[in-house]
């Protein structure tokens, strides 16, 4: 069976539409996400379009700072320095990839914690490895938590997870938060010895590689949860264009118990979880 990202997207955010009118009767807090986008890179304007309008569909403050290519890395840095003292502003989030000119880490790192609705500066990446509350939590790996939680139930203790990556924004955060789910954890990636045997020990199987149609179904234990997070867009023979993720979607399909589509699975969930950090932002952190 599917698993509909969409749905339990929508469903979180129908979840978070009332914690925000809570927070705003309760104590005067509407919580507000400003999205920083340099450049023109096209699918960057896609993505922070749909931002924009799903967290205004929340009652969420929504602002949009849009900066030119050629924007110095100083002039960013002034930006971030103003809307972290901004009260109105409970997450900040600049949309990367930034140009070569300007330095992502040293944008990370300046973004004020407590407002780094993306998860991914130290202060967050640490809390997280710590367990301890008040973290930001990268999006896109809470979307396959919550996913695969939508078809196994909350208790996912003693479960398998296989990991395929272990990148800084996927591969590593999913592995933290599956493993504080008491699931036994297995990270792969691209030096792992016999990768199609390792990926058949799962109960879940997350992909997040980046490359199109890697898994097959005999990688699968029959009735896994496979948690497909890759985005490739491939070129087909009569020179069209499609979305595929790191799953092979048909192949895989009738033996797993339960998997995500590309499109329609992970990619939903990461914007609902940027919301959802947000309102926790305002939550914790907001005056
Ligand atoms: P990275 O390129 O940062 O990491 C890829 C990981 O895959 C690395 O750890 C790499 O191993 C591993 N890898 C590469 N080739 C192989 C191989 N042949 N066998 C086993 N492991 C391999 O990618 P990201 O983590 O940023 O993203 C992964 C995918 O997820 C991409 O398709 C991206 O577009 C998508 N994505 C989707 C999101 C969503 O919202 N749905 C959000 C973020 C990403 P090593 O470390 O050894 O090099």
């Amino acid at each position: 069976m599917n698993i509909d990202g969409k749905q339990a997207a929508a469903e979180l955010r129908v979840r978070l539409a009332k914690e925000v009118d809570a927070l705003q009767s309760e104590r005067g807090i509407t919580p507000g996400l400003t999205v920083v986008l340099v450049g023109e890179d096209p699918a960057s304007q896609v993505y922070v379009r749909n931002k924009v309008k799903q967290t205004r569909e929340v009652g969420m403050i929504s602002n949009e700072i849009r900066l030119d290519e050629s924007t110095t890395e100083e002039a960013l840095l002034t930006i971030l320095a103003e809307l972290n003292i901004d009260d109105t502003v409970h997450g900040i989030l600049v949309q990367l990839p930034l140009p070569k000119h300007i330095n992502e880490e040293k944008i990370i790192a300046t973004i004020k914690p407590e407002k780094d609705v993306d998860g991914f500066h130290a202060m967050n990446s640490g809390r997280l490895l710590n367990g301890e509350k008040g973290a930001l939590v990268p999006c896109t790996p809470q979307g396959c938590v919550i996913l695969a939680k939508h078809h196994l139930g909350d208790d996912l203790s003693g479960k398998h997870a296989v990991i395929i990556g272990r990148s800084n924004i996927v591969g590593k955060p999913v592995s933290i938060l599956f493993l504080q789910e008491n699931c036994t954890v297995t990270i792969a990636h691209s030096r792992t010895q016999d990768l199609p045997n390792m990926c058949r020990q799962a109960d879940i199987l997350v992909a997040a590689v980046g490359r199109p149609e890697m898994v097959k179904a005999d990688w699968v234990k029959p009735g896994a949860t496979v948690i497909d997070v890759g985005i490739n867009r491939i070129e087909l023979s009569d020179g069209k264009t499609k979305l595929v993720g790191d799953v092979d979607f048909n192949d895989v399909s009738p033996v797993a118990g339960a998997i995500t589509p590309v499109p329609g699975g992970v990619g939903p969930m990461t914007i609902a979880c940027l919301l959802k950090n947000t309102v926790e932002a305002a939550k914790i952190y907001g005056k």
